[in-house]
């Protein structure tokens, strides 16, 4: 069974009625998403883990671009105990769809929001002692309680209280005011590492630094207040497959429940598939200038492929001239600069491939990792970069 979400709106994401079969798609660009693929990569995750540590699923940006509400729905369904998202409007988006788990705002939301926050159970990262003093402001205006996480800063130097070095004593005095605010509830305590998914030994020797501080504060607030927090993690995809020692009271995947990021160690599934059509197929002469910039010049007779994606729809610009697709089992050089909503392959070795012919641009037959590799980034910028404007279709 074949199921699709137009990805257009939060309104559509939350009506039964706005999925589509499959025979409702018009064969343009569309992202095929196995949920077997997601399913298989919960539990083989899960598995690893020691026995009753928490699952949180990391579904922020959409779920790394495979549908937020979906995936959420699948977690809840398979038993995870918690969701993280990035802000307030990715949370809300959840609880509209009908997802009643425990939600965990890992970016910045303004006080003044404290109180949607609290009418919809959500949890919310605090950063720095002046934001818990202002949700504690807003949470005793409201009469309600806030439920809250700590984010420790131990080396990414993006959010969280510092308290490396000279900053450790201030650090620890800090949490532990933070604790005290009225109206809060801390429920966890958490920190985020840098470079927990790079083999070598300075980056294992940072992250084991890292680790060391965390828990180093948990004992010092402990030592000084007595205060302890029933969820503590720090465990990201990288940790979950290096660091198992790391896993605590909840780990916290994103990437790999997507398919990436375990080495093969796990026999993740990439859930997925990004595919277009073949648009038109010409013969070219050598020496015939191709797309925009004449970046590309024939070199021989050349059956010239013209594909129905382009940057708008999520193909790095950057990979121009650079990379392959999957067509009828071969891989075809993509050739020329990638236009807006096209670009061109090299079909003269495919013999197979027709107008109609199915392309796929990274999924289980193309790795992802060699498109992001010709484009100078990473896996996780391609899957968020999948645009609205293509199809969801979910496969079961
Ligand atoms: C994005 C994010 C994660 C998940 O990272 P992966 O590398 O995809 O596992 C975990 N924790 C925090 C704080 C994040 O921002």
């Amino acid at each position: 069974m074949t199921q699709m979400y137009p990805s257009c709106s939060v309104m559509n994401l939350c009506d039964e009625e706005a999925f589509f079969n499959m025979n409702d798609l018009t064969k343009r660009t569309w992202a095929e998403i196995s949920l077997p693929a997601i399913r298989h990569n919960y539990h083989a995750i899960r598995s690893t883990l020691p026995a009753g540590c928490r699952f949180l699923g990391v579904v922020k940006a959409d779920a790394y671009g495979h549908g937020a509400l979906p995936i959420a729905r699948l977690l809840q369904e398979e038993g995870a105990e918690y969701l993280a998202v990035s802000c307030l409007d990715e949370a809300l988006e959840l609880r509209r769809g009908g997802i009643t788990m425990p939600v965990l705002i890992l970016g910045h939301t303004p006080a003044e929001y404290t109180a949607q926050l609290i009418e919809n159970n959500l949890t919310q990262t605090a950063t720095c002692l002046a934001k818990a003093v202002e949700y504690s402001e807003a949470a005793v205006r409201l009469g309600k309680t806030l439920k809250l996480h700590i984010k420790l800063d131990t080396g990414m130097s993006r959010l969280g209280y510092l308290c490396a070095g000279d900053l450790f004593e201030e650090g620890v005095g800090n949490i532990i005011s933070s604790c005290r605010l009225p109206n809060l509830a801390f429920e966890g305590f958490y920190t985020h590492f840098a470079v927990s998914d790079e083999p070598d030994e300075d980056s294992r020797a940072y992250t084991l630094e890292q680790y060391r501080l965390f828990t180093a504060v948990l004992d010092a607030v402990k030592a000084r207040s007595g205060i302890t927090f029933p969820i503590r993690h720090c465990a990201n995809s990288g940790a979950v497959v290096s660091y198992p020692e790391m896993a605590l009271d909840m780990v916290r995947p994103g990437l790999l429940l997507y398919g990436y990021g375990d080495g093969g160690k796990l026999g993740l599934q990439p859930a997925m598939r990004l595919v277009t059509t073949v648009s038109t197929i010409k013969y070219h002469e050598p020496g015939v200038c191709v797309s925009y910039g004449r970046r590309f010049v024939t070199t021989r007779r050349t059956r010239m492929g013209v594909i129905a994606a382009g940057y708008a729809d999520g193909l790095p610009r950057l990979s121009s001239n650079r990379c392959s697709y999957r067509i009828e089992g071969r891989d075809a050089p993509q050739l020329g600069t990638i236009c807006m909503d096209m670009c061109m392959v090299d079909l003269t070795d495919i013999p197979e491939a027709e107008v109609g012919s199915e392309v796929e641009l990274f999924g289980p037959a193309n790795d992802i990792c060699k498109l992001a590799d010709a484009a100078q980034t990473i896996p996780y910028e391609l899957l968020c970069s999948v645009t609205k404007r293509v199809p969801r279709v979910y496969t079961e």
